[in-house]
């Protein structure tokens, strides 16, 4: 079975981890062997920001970590097993940005990364070299190897109107407390997909929408104007899960994103955000939390439990989508 799963960082990743289970392919940590299935992955590129002269890529490198066993499970981003000398020399010299997470571990990723795109290799290139190590089982793919970088207008000082921000500024440094007033992901406009990635959509049996973030996460890739074509005209059934249960985000501040497109925190307004394929949109199903009761015309809706609490209830979900799309549950999953 081939799979494509479209995702975030960390909502994106455990959701993964689940995909893998149902799918019977090895857990972290346990040998590779051969499988019969064939999962890719589109991440987001909007969160990534270069910081001091590093290419950073929070959302590639939360998955890569994630499936590869080398993630802070607690945060649920960052290397486990972490120390911070190189954050602390840095903020001995007053460097900017001093607001972000960049663990000594970490940058040695962004290193590896940095120098790699300097010599010319495209993010897709390089993301597989990184891979080469943490062998996610997973293929990652950035949706596309050109600059998307998600900008935020916020209020600016008094009387200057708004000014935009890096996503990453407004998420982390400002917890997305000045409100939203556009998001935009500049550059999607003219960015084409990677390598592999409309072909991935073209040879899927069923295309997953992870419980990401519906604007920030998976927005920016819908932006992408051949991502979102490819999507619309892959003949394999796509099924969304809700990262919006009992209308509110799981974990996260993804309101302040759907405030900032008037999109209510529910999972009605989101499946209805998202769209029946037939009328233009991406979706065929749309799996949303038991007892959240939701009605999106042209879209198949099941209510099952959403709640990645563990890798099995995650597979629980994967499985749910498998057979909402029509798509026999696969042998020798656990
Ligand atoms: P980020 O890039 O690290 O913000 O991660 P994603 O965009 O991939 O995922 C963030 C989203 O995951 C948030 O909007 C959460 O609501 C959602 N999420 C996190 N945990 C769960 C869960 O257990 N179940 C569901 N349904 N959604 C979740
Ligand atoms: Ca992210």
């Amino acid at each position: 079975m081939k799979v494509v799963v479209l995702v975030g960082g960390v909502g994106g990743a455990r959701f993964l981890l689940g995909v893998k289970q149902a799918l019977g392919m090895p857990a972290v940590g346990e040998p590779e062997q051969p499988t019969p299935h064939e999962v890719s992955a589109v991440v987001n590129i909007g969160d990534d920001a270069w910081m001091h002269g590093l290419r950073v890529c929070p959302d590639l490198d939360t998955c890569m970590y994630t499936l590869g066993g080398g993630i802070d499970s607690e945060k649920g981003w960052g290397r486990v097993e972490e120390t911070w000398s190189v954050s602390a020399e840095l903020a001995a010299y007053g460097a900017e940005p001093n607001w972000f997470g960049l663990g000594d571990r970490d940058i040695a990723t962004h290193l590896v990364r940095s120098r790699m795109l300097r010599a010319g290799y495209p993010l897709s290139a390089v993301t597989e070299a990184l891979c080469d190590r943490w062998r996610p089982g997973v293929r990652l793919l950035p949706v596309s190897d050109e600059r998307v970088e998600t900008h935020v207008a916020i209020e600016g000082p008094e009387g200057q109107g708004p000014r935009a921000v890096h996503f990453q500024e407004w998420w982390v440094r400002y917890r997305a407390e000045p409100a939203a007033q556009a998001i935009v992901p500049v550059g999607a406009d003219e960015a084409e997909p990677a390598p592999g990635v409309s072909e991935a959509l073209e040879q899927a049996d069923v295309v997953l929408i992870a419980p990401s973030n519906p604007v920030v996460s998976i927005g920016t890739l819908l932006a992408v104007p051949g991502f979102g074509a490819a999507l619309r005209a892959t003949q394999a059934p796509v099924v969304g899960l809700s990262p919006i249960v009992g209308g509110q985000p799981v974990r996260g501040m993804a309101d302040a994103c759907l405030n900032a497109i008037e999109v209510d925190s529910t999972a009605e307004a989101v499946g209805g955000h998202y769209g029946a394929r037939p009328t233009g949109g991406v979706l065929d199903a749309w799996l949303v939390h038991s007892g959240d009761n939701v009605d999106v015309p042209g879209v198949a809706v099941r209510q099952v439990p959403l709640l990645m609490s563990d890798v099995e209830a995650t597979a629980q979900m994967a499985r749910a989508a498998f057979e909402i799309a029509g798509l026999p549950v696969p042998e020798g999953a656990r």
